[in-house]
């Protein structure tokens, strides 16, 4: 049987950098993949928010662009929602990341801006409209900025700097069985086919929206949302956003770098698999893209699902805990402030009282957000269609 002191499943944005920051502090740790580590490659659309950008800094000491990662700033986005369209810029000085280090200057702005959709709703008022476009778009310092690169270049990044630290890997490998009392994982390589215990003083699930680790430990599976995806050529530099603001949704086609992807999630839909596809297939031909290949499809959680600690000596991160903005689908930033903060509980030490408590406090405001966003969620889409149709103009194709 093999032994290690903090046993991490799934080597993602979530595990890798927790791992990263275990060996940084010269813990023991291993990490499970169940995919091929080099071959593997998230369904994802690399967008980066303001706060996935400053996390990674803080875990890496270094910004994207000296990592070497090449990112493409969303200067220009188009709304779409029925018959309108509403086409909005960012200055330039905003496009950059703004500074955000405290929490409660970007609550306060976020409740300004649902205050400002709440406002619209209620009263129709256009200067509302417009303060929430703006602080939507980011225009005001300190709310929202993104940019966005192709998923893999980034997951290649942070688990190469984790392999650089020493950190042990076993990928084609994953968990069969979990034995609470003795802290083993049963686990199968999924090459050879063999299995294996590893005893462990700390589980760590990292394994995604479809977590065995948490399934296991709860007997449950997480609520979750099927999302399409699919990298396209660079053919505009603007975003475009198709709102169906009905089924809780929406499809995007966002310039990344060298490439563009295109994909959807309705989290009203949930898994309802031909009625998502012909909304993509609607999407991708109203803006003359050609998809020859397979469409990918991947879960993402809805966000009304969040679970930190599904038993003692076990924790869950990213999206293997429900980590996920309703609104928008993204969770990189959830999956690097966790590691973050369940790394920095570890380094606290204090036993497991200790670590769990200091997790769970770190967590705090970035679980309200999760929470704020779900329920939320009906005023965000209304507001958002509401919006494009009162400050956009009418198609004309
Ligand atoms: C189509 C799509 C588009 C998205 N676009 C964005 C976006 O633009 N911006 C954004 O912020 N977020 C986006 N997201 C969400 C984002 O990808 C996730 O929130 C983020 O990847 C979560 O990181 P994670 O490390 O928790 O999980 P993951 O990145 O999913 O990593 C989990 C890892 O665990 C491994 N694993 C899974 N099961 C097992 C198992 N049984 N055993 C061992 N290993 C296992 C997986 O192979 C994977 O390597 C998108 C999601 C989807 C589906």
């Amino acid at each position: 049987m093999q032994e290690t002191d903090i046993l991490v499943v799934g080597a993602g944005a979530a595990g890798a950098s927790l791992g990263y920051l275990l060996k940084q502090a010269g813990k023991d740790v291993l990490l499970l993949e169940m995919l091929d580590a080099k071959k593997k490659n998230k369904l994802c659309a690399g967008i980066i928010e303001h706060r996935a950008d400053k996390a990674f800094t803080d875990i890496f000491g270094k910004t994207l662009a000296e990592a070497g990662l090449v990112t493409m700033p969303m200067e220009t986005m188009i709304v779409r929602h029925d018959d309108y369209e509403m086409s909005h810029t960012m200055p330039k000085k905003h496009q950059a990341v703004q500074g955000t280090e405290q929490g409660s200057v970007q609550d306060e702005n976020a409740q300004g801006f649902v205050a400002s959709l709440r406002n619209y709703l209620q009263k129709g008022g256009k200067m509302a409209a417009k303060m929430a476009v703006k602080k939507a778009a980011g225009y005001e310092p300190g709310v929202v900025s993104y940019k966005a690169l192709p998923r893999k270049h980034f997951d290649d990044y942070i688990l190469n700097r984790y392999l650089e630290a020493g950190g042990q890997l076993m990928d084609r490998t994953t968990v069969r069985s979990i034995d609470k009392e003795r802290q083993v994982a049963c686990c199968v390589n999924l090459v050879t086919k063999e299995t294996f215990e590893i005893k462990y003083n700390t589980l760590v699930g990292a394994d995604g929206a479809t977590s065995i680790v948490r399934r296991l430990l709860t007997g449950k599976r997480q609520s979750t949302t099927l999302a399409l995806e699919a990298p396209v050529p660079l053919t505009l530099r603007e975003t475009v956003i198709y709102l169906r603001p009905a089924d809780h949704g929406y499809f995007w086609y966002i310039p990344r770098g060298k490439d563009a992807t295109v994909g959807c999630v309705y989290h009203k839909l949930g898994c309802r698999d031909s009625e998502i596809r012909k909304h993509f297939a609607t999407c991708c031909e109203d803006m003359g893209i050609n998809i020859e290949n397979k469409i990918r499809g991947a879960l993402i959680p809805d966000g009304s699902d969040v679970l930190l600690q599904p038993a003692e000596n076990c924790f869950l991160l990213g999206e293997a805990a429900g980590l996920s903005d309703n609104f928008t689908g993204g969770g990189i930033h959830y999956a690097l402030l966790s590691s973050k903060a369940l790394a920095d509980a570890f380094a606290g030490g204090g036993g497991d009282g200790g670590v769990q408590a200091a997790y769970y406090k770190a967590m705090k405001p970035h679980l309200d957000a999760v929470h704020k966003n779900y329920s939320n969620a009906n005023i965000y889409f209304a507001a958002g269609g509401k919006v494009v149709e009162f400050l956009g103009q009418k198609k004309t194709n």
